[in-house]
């Protein structure tokens, strides 16, 4: 039960730390930082696909542009049509095959003309960002700054903290420390608690009778895995 004990001394000073953390984590100075972090750190590839996506579309129009040239072209053929019709040609036909190309101008022309759009939009969108990104970069250091500064300020009260630990955790067995160390690290907090009416306080699951008698040593919970105990 000693043992035992000192780890429940260890975590209700370590409940100090488990605060001061939670203050500076869900700081608006942490956020703000983190949050300029973030976006930084995604825009180069953001602008490199938007700057990609327009070399695609700038190379469609020009491909979309060629085959108008080349359609225009087919139309100019039908300009001696008079002639072709006195050789005896059948002027049905060739309507019907102007038509055609007509058609086909107008479609190209309507592709141009959304490809143009989406090119513009495009461009607006990578000046946009790029703008962002500039404004970001003047902002970024300044919460840095203040999210240090935040940090700063607690380093008293953490190295106090830390030190009562450390006091604490003389007592403890080396094993049984680095267990709680290696759940501590994985956010799980409060880790170490007594039964409440038999049952896990954290979970509610109900430790099997085998472990009933290591229960005052306190056992892991079998299912949330952090450790219980029976109060004498
Ligand atoms: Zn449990």
């Amino acid at each position: 039960m000693s043992q035992l004990k000192a780890i429940l001394n260890y975590q209700t000073m370590d409940a100090k730390l488990y605060e001061l953390e939670k203050v500076l984590a869900e700081s608006e100075e942490r956020k703000t930082y983190v949050k300029l972090q973030k976006f930084l750190k995604g825009a180069p590839e953001r602008l490199d696909s938007l700057e990609v996506k327009a070399q695609a579309l700038r190379a469609e129009a020009d491909a979309l542009a060629a085959q108008y040239a080349q359609a225009e072209a087919t139309l100019g053929e039908f300009d001696n049509l008079e002639e072709m019709i006195k050789g005896g040609a059948d002027i049905g036909f060739y309507k019907k095959e102007a038509q055609k190309v007509v058609d086909r101008l107008k479609k190209i022309r309507a592709d141009i003309n959304a490809l143009t759009a989406n090119i513009k939009a495009t461009d607006e969108e990578y000046q946009k960002l790029k703008k962002q990104v500039i404004s970001a970069q003047k902002q970024y250091e300044d919460a840095a700054n203040k999210y240090k500064e935040l940090k700063e300020s607690k380093a008293g009260e953490r190295g106090e903290i830390e030190k009562e630990l450390k006091a604490i955790s003389k007592e403890i067995p080396a094993e049984m420390l680095a267990k709680y160390q290696t759940k501590r690290k994985e956010k799980m907090f409060p880790i170490v608690g007594a039964l409440n009416f038999g049952r896990c306080w954290f979970c509610g699951m109900e430790p099997p009778i085998a472990a009933q008698s290591r229960l005052s040593a306190g056992i892991e919970c079998d299912n949330c895995h952090r450790v219980i105990y029976k109060e004498d």
